[in-house]
Order: C-alpha cells, then sequence, then structure tokens
C-alpha cells in the first residue's frame, strides 16, 4: 500500500522544454530532446469564427459556445467499435491517421512528450468580439477568453496512464506542472483545469494517450462553489475543509482505494458517479501542482498509474472515464489539490447516463453503494511498481 518515504535527497533531473510557433502563432512545447522543427510556411489557422459566451439568466452561469469544434477530427471508427465493450482499445494500425502522431499536423517530427494550443479551442487568449446580446440586462454576451492546450503524454499511439513507464509518468507530471505553473502566472486567468478524457464513452475523438489544458478568465461554477465551501467552513469552524475531507477518506478504510504517503486515494463520501475516485493531497498547502515537493509529485505519479491500472483490471477492459486536476483559485489557501476520476460505467457492460434528473436539477442520484465499489477497486490487485529511484524531473526553459 504506502510506499515508504526514503527521506533522502532525491537525485536532480531536468527536462529541457523548448517553445515552437506554428504559422499564425499557435504555441508548441516540446519536452525533453528537440528532434525537428516545424515548418515556416504553412496553413494559418484562423481564429474560429462564432466563439463567445452567454450567460444564463435563470442560472447565472456562462455557456461556452464554440460552433467551429464541431470541426475537429475524430479517430476514424472501427468496425464494430461502437457497441464493442472493448470499444476503448486501440489497434496500432490506426496510428497513421491520427493528427498527434509524430508526423501529423501537429508534430511532424518524433517527441518524448509536448503540448500544444488546440486548433479548435473553446477560450482563446485573443477572442473575437461576441454578438450583441438580446437583453444586455438579463443575458450579456462576452468574449470567451481563456487558453485550450494539449497535452501529449508520448509519442506512441497506444497507451494510457496505465500502461506507461514510471518514469514517463512521472514525466507528464513535469509537462503538467510546468504548464501549470505558466498559466496560473497569467494574469487573466482566474482558473487552470487540467483534464483527461479516456476512450469514445466520455467523447474522447482521438485515442492517442493525451488530455488537455482549460485556463479560464473566471472562476467556472463547480469550482467557484467550492471555493465558498472552503470559505464558509474556515469562517464557522476556522479549520480546513480539505484537511478534514483527508481526515474522513482515511477514517474510512471501507471507501479507500489505496494511499501513499502524500496523496489519499478513495471513493469520495457522496460521490455523483458509482466509480468515482478522488486522488487527493494530503498536506496542508499542498492546493497546486506547483505546491508539491518531490517526493510529493512522485507519488502523485504513482498514485494515479495505480488507479488507472486498477480501473482497467476491474472490469477487464480499458475504463473509460474523465479525469480532472483541481488546483487551487487564487487566495484560496485551504485547498488540496485533487486529481477526480468519473467512469461513466456502473458495470461491465452499464453505463451510466446522466438523465432527466441529474441534467435539470444538478442531484445526481447513484445506483451504487460507494463501500461496494471501493471493494471492488481495492480487489483488482495491480502488479507492484517500485517508485523508489523515479525523480519526476524538473523543466528549464532551452532557447
Ligand atoms: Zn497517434
Ligand atoms: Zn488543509
Amino acid at each position: 500500500m504506502a510506499a515508504p518515504s526514503t527521506g533522502t535527497r532525491r537525485p536532480i533531473r531536468l527536462l529541457d522544454r523548448r517553445v515552437l510557433e506554428h504559422p499564425g502563432g499557435r504555441r508548441l512545447y516540446v519536452y525533453g530532446e528537440l528532434r525537428g522543427q516545424l515548418p515556416t510556411d504553412g496553413a494559418r489557422s484562423e481564429p474560429p469564427p462564432q466563439l463567445h459566451r452567454r450567460l444564463d439568466p435563470l442560472t447565472g452561469t456562462w455557456v461556452a459556445v464554440s460552433p467551429a469544434r464541431n470541426a475537429r477530427p475524430q479517430t476514424p471508427p472501427r468496425p464494430g467499435s461502437a457497441d464493442a465493450p472493448d470499444g476503448a482499445v486501440d489497434t496500432p494500425d490506426e496510428g497513421p491517421s491520427c493528427p498527434l502522431c509524430p508526423g501529423g499536423p501537429e508534430l511532424p517530427f518524433s517527441y518524448e512528450a509536448a503540448v500544444f494550443e488546440n486548433r479548435f479551442p473553446s477560450l482563446m487568449a485573443h477572442p473575437p468580439a461576441p454578438p450583441a446580446a438580446e437583453d444586455a440586462l438579463i443575458a450579456p454576451t462576452a468574449p470567451s477568453s481563456g487558453r485550450c492546450e494539449v497535452v501529449l503524454y508520448t509519442e506512441q499511439h497506444v497507451g494510457s496512464l496505465a500502461t506507461l513507464a514510471p518514469a514517463q509518468v512521472a514525466e507528464v507530471v513535469a509537462v503538467w506542472t510546468d504548464r501549470s505553473n505558466d498559466l496560473w502566472a497569467q494574469a487573466d486567468v482566474a482558473d487552470v483545469l487540467i483534464f483527461e478524457n479516456r476512450g469514445e464513452g466520455v467523447g474522447a475523438t482521438l485515442s492517442h494517450p493525451h488530455g488537455q489544458i482549460y485556463a479560464f478568465d473566471h472562476l467556472p461554477p463547480q469550482i467557484a462553489l467550492r471555493a465558498r465551501r472552503h470559505r464558509e467552513h474556515r469562517a464557522r469552524h476556522d479549520d480546513c475543509l480539505g484537511c478534514r475531507v483527508v481526515a474522513a477518506d482515511d477514517g474510512a478504510a471501507e471507501r479507500q482505494v489505496a494511499a501513499n504517503d502524500s496523496f489519499t486515494v478513495a471513493v469520495p463520501f457522496a460521490p455523483r458517479w458509482p466509480y468515482e475516485v478522488h486522488v487527493r493531497a494530503r498536506r496542508h498547502g499542498a492546493g497546486r501542482l506547483g505546491d508539491l515537493t518531490g517526493d510529493e509529485q512522485r507519488d502523485l505519479a504513482a498514485a494515479l498509474r495505480d488507479l488507472v491500472l486498477r480501473y482497467d483490471r476491474l472490469f477487464d477492459h480499458d475504463l473509460p472515464y474523465m479525469m480532472v486536476a483541481h488546483e487551487a483559485p487564487h487566495e484560496q489557501p485551504d485547498w488540496h489539490l485533487s486529481f477526480e476520476f468519473f467512469p461513466p460505467h456502473r458495470g461491465p457492460d452499464k453505463l451510466k447516463v446522466r438523465a432527466s434528473v441529474e441534467t435539470a436539477t444538478g442531484l445526481f442520484i447513484n445506483d451504487t453503494l460507494p463501500e461496494t465499489t471501493a471493494a471492488g477497486l481495492r480487489e483488482t490487485h495491480p502488479p507492484h511498481t517500485d517508485w523508489r529511484e523515479v525523480v519526476v524531473p524538473s523543466v528549464r526553459q532551452v532557447d
């Protein structure tokens, strides 16, 4: 279970980063060795037209309107993949048509790990002007300001956080941390959301191992709600809500899936999805990726890889999931960094559908007992991995 902390000084590993630009200015961050260059001429990607936000007058929440996203590429469908239970599993021969593989439009050369600004963004640093509102008093429009990036975990077309070598997962953590630090430092960024949609079951249109990052110019509703709950708890009880949640998870053995020195891994007390699992930083003050120590970074990589291994063994196929990292918004000292997973399954071949009640009211109905699903994940017994020698590298900019 818990990987013992060695307490010894860890060797420092450096990971080079170079910033390139596609014609038209979309940035490409290449991590590790630079093995090629981008063409200096070529099709410039134009800003998507009609990108904007509209306020829903009845809930006071924003909706991002991004019609150009419908044109984004999709991995070509495979015969019988739509209803096969292993539909999320890739076949290597799909490779050549994948836009994320080396030689594709995003990266014409071989790479270790990379991040690029999304060709089909929902949010942009310099968005087009929004259309006029119908009734600006109750329902204004706004530009869709923010950032949308794509994180490539590896150049290998087939794989996942479960099958990458520990050192590769450590590198993914280093890349996330680097982008997170950079985005939180931007004056117009109020929230950074690192996430991954894995599998067609959650709408992933490309199967190459990758995730995404959105940076928002405002706190999205669920994040704002969490921030308010933390502040209210502090005001009423003079302690940290995040610390209380960690203590509750630690005290409830039947909800725990795994744990290590730095992170709890548990089905939450009130999960909305049957196999929802949260990986939460234990230490008060570890609110963002950039707050983690070297040992904590390594423990995060270990916890994430272990959890995805468990998911994939649970029903004997790669379980689709949504994964999001919740990092502390500005001035939220009580926030504990968490990586939260939402697989859509409620059984080996049954999907939970977000149906009428959930969609209309926000009240989720969970058809499973959290303690039972946690036991199922505990009993998957993934093979032991030795993380003692793994070091999450520090990123350094190379000109
Ligand atoms: Zn690929
Ligand atoms: Zn705390």
